[in-house]
């Protein structure tokens, strides 16, 4: 999202931190508290990023299972790293690189590479300071030229893996004048059997917290619904901190109205007026109210998409969730999707697939799931029903084509099928010597030239597109003419590289080798994704799900 009407705030006052630990369990969504409190304070005119600290070993999160953590993010700069980037990306409106995912992987590969060059003058290298100093070094490099960065520290306070963070964030307060940061604390408020809000897991978490030397600023309970005023003066009182510094966080529908309801809270007043912003904010009625506009728009009719994927679990396709929801939101209509698990029996008669009127397969690696896959592509080339494929979606939309239109028996990509005689889907020439797994595939942003007069160009708006790459394998230059007969073409190309595919025997059948769905964003939702939601719209001829009014004004 643009940022806005100019604000009179001046960066040479020096950059403000607002740190967020998490207590009681993970997966409460403090990440979404804090990109929330973020899109607030960027509406009121500040320039805001956001770090991600994730305390495992791996260096990056691109070697990791969706079981483990959810999706892998891609970032422009080809960083593969942990989904909150992604939620960081949509609700600020930002473009992150690498070093906003900070890892204990990258720290000590830092620590000891400066160790083995000799830097550290024959010193002993140690926890406290030298990593302690690097995890510093790292968050004031990421928020430099920047008025607020939120700091995210993930896990629960408590794990071994996130001391060396914590004691960093210790130092960091004693570095820093007071008004420069604020800690804030996310935690479980649970029920007990008989509804009464239950504060100790609240207080445990902070004293763990506290014997670590961190006092929070502001503790936000999360609960299904807001906290009792009984519940918050407790919290308050074990907690050492004033009543109104603790905030509800309750349950809400749709992620993207957190915002709204931490605003409603007045989290956002209290960590201006704690940072000393109070005066330089926007007034209230000059804010950017867009974010509002767009996530309360109204919305009449449903359209009904199925995924087809390997993974049942909605994290694991974080980004194609969300793109297929921007492009809800700019339509005015609700995106259903349905999952299909392209690992089941018999795809083809699937009711999920049957029932929906739009096909998205989405990446993946590894051969498990892909017969269905691409039993997937085939019934929705056969019959019509709108299809966008990313990535390994595109990849078996070529491999369909070779197999059942072109006739090329057992055409595979190399990938899933080394003995295939028709290797469609090939190894990139600069894959071949690599043996290491880690941030070695073609990532990152890279641009595609789009032919004139095609599906893409139509849908793009224009003869050129820059979008986020991940992947080993690409379409076989040699078969390449082959491939482009009945009804099949190569519409986005990058020097010799396949990377959009499309039938013009087809309402709308499109195949990207990239992933559009990384530079999706509420405000600006991904063409591809509006293009098949405006085909699914068609097609559902029933008129189930209606068109909304059009665009959104921003
Ligand atoms: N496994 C495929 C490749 O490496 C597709 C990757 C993906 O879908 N991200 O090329």
């Amino acid at each position: 999202m643009p940022t806005g009407p100019e604000t009179s705030y001046d960066p040479e006052k020096g950059r403000k931190f607002v740190f967020v630990t998490g207590g009681v369990m993970s997966g409460l969504g403090k990440g979404i508290t804090a990109a929330s409190t973020g899109r607030l304070l960027a509406n009121a005119g500040f320039d805001v990023t956001a770090v991600k600290i994730d305390p495992y070993l791996n260096v990056d999160a691109g070697t990791m299972s969706p079981y483990q953590h959810g999706e892998v993010y891609v970032l422009k700069d080809g960083g593969e790293v942990d989904l909150d980037l992604g939620n960081y990306e949509r609700f600020l409106g930002t473009d992150m690189t690498s070093d906003h995912n900070v890892t204990t992987g990258k720290v000590y590969r830092d620590v000891i590479e400066s160790e083995r060059a000799g830097d550290y003058l024959g010193r002993t290298v140690q926890i406290i300071p030298h990593v302690t100093d690097d995890i510093k070094r790292r968050i004031r490099e990421a928020a430099e030229g920047t008025d607020v960065c939120i700091v995210e520290v993930g896990g629960t306070v408590g794990d071994i893996e996130g001391m060396p963070y914590l004691e960093a964030l210790r130092q960091f307060a004693h570095e820093e004048e007071d008004d420069d940061l604020l800690f804030v604390h996310v935690t479980l408020v649970p029920y007990s059997k008989n509804g009464e809000q239950k504060t100790k897991p609240t207080q445990h978490s902070v004293k763990e917290l506290r014997s670590i030397g961190l006092q929070p600023d502001v503790v936000v309970g999360r609960s299904s619904d807001r906290l009792d005023e009984e519940t918050r003066e407790k919290i308050a009182l074990f907690c050492d901190v004033s009543t109104d510094a603790v905030f509800s966080n309750p349950d809400v529908e749709d992620i993207y109205h957190v915002p709204l309801v931490v605003e409603e809270e007045g989290l956002d007043t209290y960590v201006m007026d704690r940072l000393g912003l109070r005066n330089e904010a926007l007034p209230r009625d000059d804010r950017d109210t867009r974010w509002r506009a767009i996530v309360t728009r109204e919305r009449s009719g449903e359209a009904t998409v199925a995924l087809v994927g390997k993974y049942d679990l909605e994290d694991a396709y974080m980004s194609v969730h969300e793109a297929l929801k921007h492009a809800g939101l700019r339509l005015g209509v609700d995106v259903d999707v349905s999952w299909v698990d392209a690992d089941g029996t018999n795809v083809r008669e699937n009711d999920a697939l049957l029932e929906a009127d739009g096909v998205v397969v989405p990446g993946g690696f590894g051969a498990r799931g892909t017969g269905g896959k691409i039993d997937a592509v085939r019934y929705a080339r056969e019959y019509d029903v709108p299809y966008l494929g990313l990535c390994l979606g595109f990849q078996m939309a070529v491999v369909e084509h070779a197999r059942n239109v072109v006739g090329l028996a057992d055409a595979h990509s190399a990938e899933l099928d080394e003995d295939t005689p028709h290797p469609v889907i090939d190894i990139l020439p600069d894959q071949h010597e690599i043996e290491d797994m880690g941030g070695t595939m073609r990532l990152g942003a890279h641009t595609t030239q789009i032919g004139p007069g095609t599906l893409a160009h139509d849908v793009y708006g224009a003869t050129e597109c820059t979008e986020r790459h991940r992947h080993r394998y690409e379409v076989n230059p040699e078969y390449i003419d082959r491939l482009e007969s009945e009804g099949l073409r190569f519409s986005g190309r990058a020097g010799p590289r396949m990377e959009i595919v499309e039938r013009t025997d087809h309402p709308y059948f499109i195949g990207t080798q990239f992933h559009p769905e990384f530079r999706s964003r509420p405000d600006r939702a991904s063409p591809l994704f509006v293009g098949l939601i405006e085909a699914v719209l068609e097609r559902d001829v029933a008129g189930e799900a209606e068109v909304g009014t059009g665009e959104v004004e921003i």
